[in-house]
Protein backbone atom coordinates (compact mmCIF):
# COMPACT_ATOMS: atom_id res chain seq x y z
CA UNK A 1 0.00 0.00 0.00
CA UNK A 2 1.25 3.10 -0.50
CA UNK A 3 -0.07 7.30 0.77
CA UNK A 4 0.53 10.43 -0.87
CA UNK A 5 0.67 13.06 1.64
CA UNK A 6 0.08 16.58 0.59
CA UNK A 7 1.75 19.21 3.11
CA UNK A 8 -0.12 22.96 2.06
CA UNK A 9 2.01 26.24 2.08
CA UNK A 10 4.95 24.19 4.18
CA UNK A 11 6.86 27.00 4.28
CA UNK A 12 4.10 29.50 5.12
CA UNK A 13 2.19 27.86 7.57
CA UNK A 14 4.12 26.16 10.62
CA UNK A 15 3.85 27.38 14.09
CA UNK A 16 4.60 25.44 17.14
CA UNK A 17 6.66 22.27 15.16
CA UNK A 18 3.51 21.57 13.50
CA UNK A 19 5.31 19.63 10.87
CA UNK A 20 5.96 16.99 13.52
CA UNK A 21 2.84 15.90 12.15
CA UNK A 22 4.03 15.07 8.59
CA UNK A 23 6.67 13.05 10.55
CA UNK A 24 4.45 11.22 12.51
CA UNK A 25 2.04 10.30 9.64
CA UNK A 26 5.21 8.83 7.77
CA UNK A 27 6.96 7.08 10.47
CA UNK A 28 3.75 5.25 11.65
CA UNK A 29 3.59 4.23 7.85
CA UNK A 30 6.65 3.23 7.32
CA UNK A 31 7.13 1.22 10.39
CA UNK A 32 3.83 -0.74 8.96
CA UNK A 33 5.81 -1.37 5.61
CA UNK A 34 3.27 1.22 3.89
CA UNK A 35 5.00 3.43 1.44
CA UNK A 36 4.79 7.17 1.76
CA UNK A 37 5.45 10.39 0.02
CA UNK A 38 4.98 14.05 0.58
CA UNK A 39 4.10 16.02 -1.95
CA UNK A 40 1.55 19.17 -3.12
CA UNK A 41 0.10 17.10 -5.87
CA UNK A 42 -3.23 15.24 -6.00
CA UNK A 43 -2.80 14.18 -2.22
CA UNK A 44 -4.72 11.46 -0.31
CA UNK A 45 -4.60 13.70 2.82
CA UNK A 46 -4.12 16.82 3.07
CA UNK A 47 -2.49 18.99 6.35
CA UNK A 48 -1.95 22.87 7.03
CA UNK A 49 0.26 23.84 9.95
CA UNK A 50 -1.00 27.40 11.89
CA UNK A 51 0.31 30.61 11.18
CA UNK A 52 0.73 34.31 12.08
CA UNK A 53 -2.18 36.99 11.22
CA UNK A 54 0.41 37.77 8.06
CA UNK A 55 1.05 34.49 7.05
CA UNK A 56 -2.63 33.54 7.22
CA UNK A 57 -3.28 37.00 5.00
CA UNK A 58 -0.63 35.66 2.06
CA UNK A 59 -2.43 32.01 1.88
CA UNK A 60 -6.13 33.53 1.72
CA UNK A 61 -4.70 35.70 -1.14
CA UNK A 62 -3.66 32.64 -2.75
CA UNK A 63 -6.83 30.71 -1.74
CA UNK A 64 -8.21 32.87 -4.65
CA UNK A 65 -6.07 31.94 -7.46
CA UNK A 66 -7.57 28.63 -7.85
CA UNK A 67 -6.01 26.41 -4.57
CA UNK A 68 -8.73 26.98 -2.24
CA UNK A 69 -11.39 25.88 -4.72
CA UNK A 70 -9.21 22.42 -5.12
CA UNK A 71 -9.18 22.08 -1.11
CA UNK A 72 -12.58 22.62 -1.08
CA UNK A 73 -13.44 19.83 -3.38
CA UNK A 74 -11.25 17.70 -2.25
CA UNK A 75 -12.95 17.80 1.40
CA UNK A 76 -16.32 17.46 -0.49
CA UNK A 77 -15.37 14.07 -1.94
CA UNK A 78 -14.62 12.94 1.64
CA UNK A 79 -11.12 13.65 1.15
CA UNK A 80 -8.76 13.61 5.06
CA UNK A 81 -7.60 16.79 6.12
CA UNK A 82 -5.77 18.18 9.26
CA UNK A 83 -5.78 22.08 9.87
CA UNK A 84 -3.99 23.60 12.54
CA UNK A 85 -4.65 26.93 14.26
CA UNK A 86 -4.46 29.22 11.79
CA UNK A 87 -4.95 27.30 8.65
CA UNK A 88 -8.33 25.58 10.45
CA UNK A 89 -9.43 29.27 10.96
CA UNK A 90 -8.86 29.81 7.16
CA UNK A 91 -10.80 26.52 6.25
CA UNK A 92 -14.08 28.69 8.21
CA UNK A 93 -16.17 31.59 6.78
CA UNK A 94 -13.40 34.32 7.67
CA UNK A 95 -11.18 35.66 10.36
CA UNK A 96 -11.64 38.95 11.28
CA UNK A 97 -8.44 39.89 12.62
CA UNK A 98 -8.02 42.61 15.35
CA UNK A 99 -6.82 44.55 12.98
CA UNK A 100 -7.54 44.92 8.56
CA UNK A 101 -9.73 43.88 6.70
CA UNK A 102 -11.62 40.30 7.31
CA UNK A 103 -9.70 37.39 5.65
CA UNK A 104 -11.94 35.13 3.44
CA UNK A 105 -12.07 31.41 4.34
CA UNK A 106 -13.22 28.64 2.55
CA UNK A 107 -16.05 27.96 3.88
CA UNK A 108 -15.14 24.49 4.69
CA UNK A 109 -16.32 24.58 8.51
CA UNK A 110 -19.50 26.83 8.90
CA UNK A 111 -17.31 28.78 11.99
CA UNK A 112 -16.43 32.12 12.21
CA UNK A 113 -13.79 33.65 13.45
CA UNK A 114 -13.14 37.02 15.17
CA UNK A 115 -9.73 38.43 17.06
CA UNK A 116 -11.15 40.91 19.96
CA UNK A 117 -7.73 42.50 20.01
CA UNK A 118 -6.81 43.83 23.77
CA UNK A 119 -10.78 43.14 24.61
CA UNK A 120 -10.46 39.66 24.96
CA UNK A 121 -6.74 37.96 26.00
CA UNK A 122 -5.01 35.43 23.63
CA UNK A 123 -5.74 31.91 24.57
CA UNK A 124 -2.59 30.30 25.46
CA UNK A 125 -1.32 27.39 27.03
CA UNK A 126 -1.52 23.36 27.48
CA UNK A 127 -5.15 21.82 26.65
CA UNK A 128 -6.89 18.54 26.73
CA UNK A 129 -9.55 17.78 25.05
CA UNK A 130 -12.50 15.31 25.48
CA UNK A 131 -12.21 13.49 22.11
CA UNK A 132 -14.83 10.04 21.32
CA UNK A 133 -14.05 9.59 25.22
CA UNK A 134 -10.47 9.68 25.12
CA UNK A 135 -8.19 12.39 25.71
CA UNK A 136 -6.25 14.85 23.29
CA UNK A 137 -3.62 16.64 24.64
CA UNK A 138 -1.70 19.52 23.05
CA UNK A 139 -0.36 23.81 23.49
CA UNK A 140 -2.70 26.10 21.91
CA UNK A 141 -1.59 29.72 21.07
CA UNK A 142 -3.95 32.03 19.21
CA UNK A 143 -5.84 35.29 19.62
CA UNK A 144 -9.04 34.55 17.40
CA UNK A 145 -11.89 32.77 18.99
CA UNK A 146 -13.86 30.82 16.99
CA UNK A 147 -17.62 30.10 16.97
CA UNK A 148 -19.44 27.26 15.79
CA UNK A 149 -22.79 27.10 12.74
CA UNK A 150 -24.98 23.90 12.73
CA UNK A 151 -23.58 22.54 9.82
CA UNK A 152 -20.54 21.39 11.71
CA UNK A 153 -19.61 19.40 14.34
CA UNK A 154 -17.25 20.12 17.67
CA UNK A 155 -14.35 17.92 17.50
CA UNK A 156 -14.35 17.51 20.86
CA UNK A 157 -15.39 19.07 24.86
CA UNK A 158 -12.42 21.07 26.59
CA UNK A 159 -11.37 19.21 29.51
CA UNK A 160 -8.52 22.05 30.36
CA UNK A 161 -7.30 25.20 28.58
CA UNK A 162 -9.94 27.66 25.96
CA UNK A 163 -10.42 25.56 22.91
CA UNK A 164 -12.69 27.87 20.45
CA UNK A 165 -13.59 30.17 22.40
CA UNK A 166 -13.06 30.13 25.87
CA UNK A 167 -16.84 29.93 26.21
CA UNK A 168 -18.47 27.44 25.08
CA UNK A 169 -16.25 24.73 26.14
CA UNK A 170 -16.25 23.62 22.30
CA UNK A 171 -12.58 22.64 20.75
CA UNK A 172 -12.06 22.23 16.83
CA UNK A 173 -14.62 20.90 14.39
CA UNK A 174 -15.03 18.29 11.99
CA UNK A 175 -16.69 18.21 8.35
CA UNK A 176 -17.23 14.84 6.28
CA UNK A 177 -13.31 13.33 6.96
CA UNK A 178 -11.91 17.23 7.71
CA UNK A 179 -10.38 18.05 11.76
CA UNK A 180 -10.06 21.67 12.33
CA UNK A 181 -8.12 21.95 15.75
CA UNK A 182 -6.00 24.40 17.70
CA UNK A 183 -3.74 22.16 19.55
CA UNK A 184 -0.27 22.61 18.55
CA UNK A 185 2.37 20.81 19.93
CA UNK A 186 3.27 19.08 17.11
CA UNK A 187 -0.58 17.66 17.88
CA UNK A 188 -0.28 13.95 16.45
CA UNK A 189 3.24 12.54 18.23
CA UNK A 190 1.29 12.71 21.83
CA UNK A 191 -2.29 11.09 20.02
CA UNK A 192 -1.64 8.52 18.16
CA UNK A 193 -4.76 7.00 18.40
CA UNK A 194 -5.88 10.30 16.41
CA UNK A 195 -2.82 9.53 14.03
CA UNK A 196 -3.97 6.50 13.07
CA UNK A 197 -7.48 7.51 12.95
CA UNK A 198 -6.27 9.76 10.05
CA UNK A 199 -4.68 7.18 8.44
CA UNK A 200 -6.89 4.54 8.33
CA UNK A 201 -9.49 7.20 6.99
CA UNK A 202 -6.79 7.82 3.92
CA UNK A 203 -6.89 3.89 3.50
CA UNK A 204 -10.29 3.47 3.74
CA UNK A 205 -11.24 5.76 0.94
CA UNK A 206 -8.32 4.66 -1.23
CA UNK A 207 -7.91 0.75 -0.26
CA UNK A 208 -11.77 0.27 0.77
CA UNK A 209 -13.43 -0.16 3.97
CA UNK A 210 -11.57 -3.19 5.02
CA UNK A 211 -8.52 -2.37 5.73
CA UNK A 212 -7.37 -2.48 9.26
CA UNK A 213 -3.84 -0.96 10.67
CA UNK A 214 -1.75 -3.20 12.24
CA UNK A 215 -1.33 -2.18 16.04
CA UNK A 216 2.80 -0.34 16.98
CA UNK A 217 4.19 -0.29 20.12
CA UNK A 218 3.53 3.45 21.02
CA UNK A 219 4.55 3.28 24.73
CA UNK A 220 6.82 6.27 24.54
CA UNK A 221 3.72 8.39 22.95
CA UNK A 222 1.27 7.27 25.93
CA UNK A 223 4.11 8.17 28.51
CA UNK A 224 4.59 11.75 26.60
CA UNK A 225 0.38 11.84 26.57
CA UNK A 226 0.37 10.73 30.20
CA UNK A 227 2.52 13.06 31.41
CA UNK A 228 0.98 15.87 30.26
CA UNK A 229 -2.30 14.72 32.10
CA UNK A 230 -0.04 14.05 35.28
CA UNK A 231 1.64 17.78 34.81
CA UNK A 232 -2.51 19.33 34.53
CA UNK A 233 -3.80 16.66 37.29
CA UNK A 234 -6.08 14.96 35.03
CA UNK A 235 -7.22 11.49 35.25
CA UNK A 236 -5.29 8.99 32.92
CA UNK A 237 -8.89 8.30 30.54
CA UNK A 238 -6.79 7.70 27.73
CA UNK A 239 -5.99 4.36 26.69
CA UNK A 240 -3.06 3.17 29.45
N1 LIG B 1 -3.02 34.12 13.85
C1 LIG B 1 -4.08 33.33 14.38
C2 LIG B 1 -4.52 33.77 15.78
O1 LIG B 1 -3.84 34.42 16.43
C3 LIG B 1 -3.63 31.86 14.41
C4 LIG B 1 -2.44 31.65 15.31
C5 LIG B 1 -1.86 30.23 15.16
O2 LIG B 1 -1.90 29.57 14.12
N2 LIG B 1 -1.24 29.75 16.23
O3 LIG B 1 -5.53 33.39 16.23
Amino acid sequence: MKLTIGHLYPDLMNLYSDCGNIICLVRRCQWRGIEVEVKEVSPDILFMGGGQDRQQKIVAEDFKKGRGEEIKEFIENGGVGLFICGAYQLMGKFYRPAEGPDLEGLGVFDIETYHFGKKKPRCIGNIVVDWQGKTLVGFENHGGRTYLGDKVKTLGKVLYGHGNNSEDGTEGAVYKNAFGTYLHGALLPKNPHLADHLIELTLKNKYGPDVKLPPLDDTLEWQAHNAVLRKLKLSLRSFK
